[in-house]
């Protein structure tokens, strides 16, 4: 395989949700497989519903997922390119000036429809005298501009669908230039793909239309020989099998972060649902490279069930390494050398990460024990074995009070519980104790805060 360059081209036009997250992440893992370059590139040709607050989110969002860059590009900024291609595409006879209005356009079609045929452009325009264009033009119609297809069948073969054709026949020309003199997405793609040699278009399968048309433009800007690869991804809808969108924010990726779910549950479930893989938690990126099998994905559109993503989050951190977390950790301040067993001792207990701080209070601050059994309690105090303490430290002392009070089963756990942990449930007494120690247990079997 050349070495592989791909693109991930959203519009910032809201936030990105988790079907967004799934055309970046194929992306993403596809370059990582292929050690090629991952280009982030907004696609903010349309300057009115662009904001520069979405872009930005978008790159936080992303860089929760893992997913840094390695270009970052602004359609914006390159129209001058735009401009170019579409004097090339004139020169060629392959752009031409079209006076409809959208009213004009709409009865067209409405009576296209109404004798059975199929609304596509009748290329009136293609028929002007240039006299009717001026007299059009001296009214004050500004026009827009269509390229012209070539009736031909596009092939290729899809990473993800196998041999594929379109019949451009059956296509209108598509307008690639508003009156005016905007951009829509369909010429800029195409004119930055070949600008940064893209190798690889993976993208949902509402573009597979666009690729045939987008194969004559690459045609004629980059030359036969030089065409991309192109996947087209099944989508993610929600539960109920509507399509997501990025204006009703739901399942945004920055509503699932403030949600505390897991970034690779997200990953996990953007890459996994709808794919012969079934959906199972990752301790890294890397591991959903080995899942990745652009040929293997469905090719229906996936329902997504934001249920199974608050369990597959769970199930993420109960597996999570304590380097992946370190730095999380440290944020809230745990730290030290208790850090580690302290993760590995409340990982499996965790719904999300945020727990981790109650848990550390439990371990290091103070806590107001719970005392169900003030004489079973002194015992148990009595009988705490010396320091140092480890992980069988435990063991040691439940043998002892077993004997000395006769307890056994719930009668003798659950005084513990709630004394050293002032809660009713949690991670094993036996990691956590060494990590609560001897002065804050003994306090604690004292029904003291400590
Ligand atoms: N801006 C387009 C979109 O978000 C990009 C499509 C493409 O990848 O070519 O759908």
């Amino acid at each position: 395989m050349p070495y592989p360059i791909v693109r991930f081209a959203p519009s910032p036009t809201g936030r990105i949700h988790i079907g967004n997250a799934r055309t970046a992440l194929l992306n993403f893992l596809f370059t990582k497989k292929n050690h090629g370059e991952f280009i982030l590139r907004f696609d903010d040709t349309d300057v009115e519903r662009s904001k520069e607050e979405y872009a930005q989110a978008i790159e936080v969002d992303l860089a929760w997922l893992g997913i840094v860059p390695d270009a970052v590009l602004r359609q914006s900024e390159r129209f001058a390119l735009y401009h170019a291609a579409a004097g090339k595409l004139r020169e060629a006879g392959r752009l031409y000036p079209c006076f409809e209005t959208a009213e004009e356009l709409d009865r067209k079609r409405k009576r296209q429809q109404a004798r059975g045929l199929p609304p596509v452009y009748d290329r009136a325009a293609l028929a002007l005298s240039s006299a009717e264009r001026a007299k059009l033009e001296a009214g004050g119609r500004r026009p827009h501009w269509r390229f012209k297809l070539d009736h031909e069948i596009m092939r290729w073969t899809d990473l993800v669908r196998g041999e594929s054709h379109i019949d451009c026949a059956s296509l209108s020309d598509p307008v690639l230039l508003r009156e005016d003199g905007t951009y829509l997405y369909t010429l800029p793609s195409v004119v930055d793909d070949v600008a940064q040699k893209v190798t690889h278009i993976i993208r949902g399968e509402d573009h597979v239309t666009n690729t045939a048309v987008q194969l004559q433009l690459f045609e004629i800007l980059a030359g036969p020989g030089r065409l991309p690869s192109f996947g087209h991804h099944n989508l993610l809808a929600s539960a109920s099998g509507e399509a997501l969108s990025k204006r009703s924010g739901a399942l945004s990726i920055g509503g699932l972060r403030e949600s505390g779910i897991e970034s690779l549950a997200v990953a996990a479930a953007a890459v996994l649902t709808g794919s012969s893989v079934a959906l199972h938690p990752v301790g890294s990126l890397e591991e959903l490279v080995a899942c990745l099998d652009l040929g293997e994905l469905s090719r229906t559109v996936a329902r997504f069930d934001p249920a199974e993503l608050t369990a597959l989050s769970a199930r993420t951190l109960h597996g999570l390494s304590f380097e992946a977390v370190r730095e999380r950790l440290e944020v809230h301040d745990i730290i030290g050398y208790k850090a580690q067993p302290f993760w590995l001792a409340t990982r499996g207990n965790l719904t999300a990460f945020l727990d981790v701080v109650d848990w550390w209070r439990v371990v290091e601050g103070e806590i107001s024990p719970v005392v169900e059994d003030a004489e079973f309690l002194a015992a148990a105090r009595e009988n705490l074995p010396g320091e140092p303490w480890d992980e069988n430290t435990w063991t040691v002392w439940i043998g002892t009070l077993k004997k000395v009070t006769g307890r056994k089963g719930k009668a003798l756990f659950h005084p513990l519980r709630l004394a050293l942990t002032g809660r009713e449930n949690g991670p094993e007494l036996a990691a956590l104790l060494p990590l609560i120690g001897k002065v804050k247990a003994a306090a604690r079997l004292s029904g003291r805060a400590a």
